[in-house]
């Protein structure tokens, strides 16, 4: 709709699409100035495809291909203040995300100043695309194309872990990768609707009772696919 506009006019648009997104986010209860500003830095329509720019600061999610979606700006935010770092965290702070997509999500991880990123997406043509983004606008962290139910053990342990799609239940080999005081945020619950959980490790034993659980409200993500996922 905007793509016979100038340039310049197009970007003033999307500027004050932005500036009330941001406004949308403060008014549903995101308070950190830290998440707030990474949103407010990273340009979403370069994470999606050419005909839904237009659309990159509607609170939705998108499709981005491969039946997958970018999650909306809400969820990001919601997701990233549940386990962002404080200051004395960030520079060792080391984050795990399980569903790269279209690479927004670890694009504000990064924009936060959060420097140990790894990422595990299952689709290799989304992984490729990613891939080539990441590398066009120097955004720093390791990619890997893989199941990401079974974590990433050879990088372990996290501080966080932020699984982007819906799983049945908490998937025990990414629980078993989280460092101590370290948290994961995981939405459970059936294929169409879940739960946020952010389950935190509070000692090093592998028993249930190493993990506290809180419960956050409902979201809609794509099924989470793997061995502790959803059947492919
Ligand atoms: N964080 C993404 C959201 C993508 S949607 C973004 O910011 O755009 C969820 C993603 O999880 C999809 O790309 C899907 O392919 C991926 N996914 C689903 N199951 C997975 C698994 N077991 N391992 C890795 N990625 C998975």
């Amino acid at each position: 709709m905007l793509d016979h506009v100038s340039t310049f006019t197009r970007s003033t648009v999307r500027e004050a699409q932005k500036q009330a997104l941001l406004q949308e986010l403060r008014a549903k209860g995101i308070k950190n100035e830290a998440v707030l500003q990474a949103l407010a830095t990273v340009r979403r329509e370069d994470f999606l495809p050419e005909a839904l720019k237009a659309r990159a600061y509607e609170n939705v999610s998108l499709p981005i291909g491969a039946g997958q979606t970018i999650s909306q700006p809400y969820t990001v935010a919601f997701m990233t203040e549940l386990l962002a770092p404080t200051p004395e965290q960030l520079p060792t702070y080391k984050v795990l995300e399980i569903g790269t997509g279209s690479g927004y999500q670890a694009a504000i991880l990064a924009a936060m100043g959060i420097r140990h990123i790894f990422t595990v997406e299952r689709i290799p043509e989304l992984f490729a695309e990613t891939e080539k983004r990441f590398a066009a606008l120097g955004i720093q962290a390791q990619m890997r194309l893989s199941d990401g139910t079974l974590g990433w053990s050879e990088n372990a342990q996290f501080d966080a872990i932020i699984v982007t799609a819906g799983s049945p239940d908490v998937p025990e080999a990414l629980a078993q990768q989280l460092a101590v005081g370290g948290k994961m945020v995981v939405p459970v619950g059936s294929q169409t609707s879940q739960r946020l959980y952010r389950i935190t490790r509070v000692h090093a034993a592998s028993g249930a009772d190493a993990f506290q659980a809180e419960e956050f409200q409902a979201f809609r993500f794509v099924p989470l696919l793997g061995e502790q996922g959803w059947s492919a």
